[in-house]
């Protein structure tokens, strides 16, 4: 059975909702600097256009100083996906450290977002522009609408399938859509959505759009999967990290891997950056799988973040 049929059969859905399987992720890096930081490679994902990039992955929010320092240390401990945004006012910096990293491009997959601004301002071509000089100048490998500006995103969508076409942009996807502005944009666009980029952590884990987002054979990806550092105190996933002896990150991260989601997770700390990536040589239980689940509070790192109602 595909990922697409897996998903759509209920069984499928229900054991991604409960105990959950890296379903897609089969392949591996073959070329990860093996500097011996990592125990085992992070899994490819396949994405609904074919193409491939890492389950796990770096966030660059707020690190507007030294993100080159940063995102060159997240390199050498294993990471290949870095994730940043035109907001993040970041992308030069994250692009020089990638360059200081001396990884090869084609070897590390980064996205950035569109951000409401331009939208709004409609000036979408010319911040893609900008946002490729900054990556490179060649092309970016995923890029995402930030934010569902309803007045604004079936233009700034035209817009960056034109950049697909062009080969400027690999892949193109969303972030903080709610499962209608989906079926809204599936409406016009003529190239489908890769992956919906969505607040997801223990505490808030927005189980109904991540379940509709996957059975339209769109990716989820997962932002703030440690609640920006605020359910690393939870009592019972430290009840886990105990019985794993990991830590509470390496749980959150280990369960959002083990249901075929895609997470980026941010870190200043080299030994941090480097519990983060290793999760991939044990396994949670399904029973501790669903009380990870019953962790969920339905709350949001702050209220702002409702895509139906956001201030920015
Ligand atoms: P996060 O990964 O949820 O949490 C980061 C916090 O956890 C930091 O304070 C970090 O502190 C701490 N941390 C990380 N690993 C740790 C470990 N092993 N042990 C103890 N503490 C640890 O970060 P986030 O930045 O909120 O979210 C991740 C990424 O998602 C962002 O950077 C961004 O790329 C993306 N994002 C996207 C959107 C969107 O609208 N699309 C919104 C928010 C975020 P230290 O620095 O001390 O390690």
């Amino acid at each position: 059975m595909n990922r697409s049929n897996f998903i759509k059969s209920s069984a499928g859905l229900a054991g991604f909702l409960t105990i959950g399987k890296s379903f897609a992720a089969t392949d591996f890096f073959s070329n990860r600097k093996d500097n011996g930081t990592a125990e085992k490679d992070v899994p490819l994902f396949s994405l609904n256009n074919g193409l491939k990039m890492p389950q796990l992955g770096f966030g660059t929010w707020t690190l507007t100083d030294k993100p080159d320092q940063y995102v060159r240390e997240a390199i050498e401990v294993g990471f290949r996906l870095i994730d940043t945004a035109q907001g993040y006012q970041n992308e030069a910096g994250v692009f020089k450290g990638i360059k200081d990293s001396g990884i090869a491009r084609k070897d590390v997959f980064i996205t950035s977002k569109v951000g409401p601004d331009v939208m709004r301002n409609r000036s979408v071509k010319e911040s893609l522009d900008i946002s490729l000089e900054k990556l490179g100048g060649e092309y970016i490998d995923l890029m995402l609408i930030h934010w569902p500006v309803v007045d604004h995103i079936q233009e700034t969508w035209n817009i960056m399938e034109e950049y697909v076409n062009k080969g400027l942009l690999k892949s193109i996807g969303l972030s903080n859509f709610n499962p209608h502005h989906i079926d809204d944009l599936l409406k016009y666009a003529k190239i489908k959505p890769v992956l919906n980029q969505i607040e997801i952590h223990p505490t808030f884990s927005n189980m109904e759009n991540t379940g509709i987002t996957l059975y339209k054979d769109i990716a989820v990806e997962c932002w703030s999967p440690l609640a920006s550092g605020n359910d690393l105190d939870n009592s019972v996933l430290k009840s886990i990290a105990k019985k794993y002896d990991r830590s509470v990150a390496q749980i959150i991260l280990r369960w959002d891997m083990q249901r075929g989601l895609i997470s980026v997770t941010r870190s200043t700390n080299v030994a941090h950056m480097k519990e983060d990536i290793n999760i991939f040589d044990f396994e949670l239980s399904p029973t501790d799988m669903s009380i990870i689940n019953g962790v969920n509070i339905n709350q949001r790192t702050s209220a702002k973040n409702d895509p139906d109602n956001f201030p920015w």
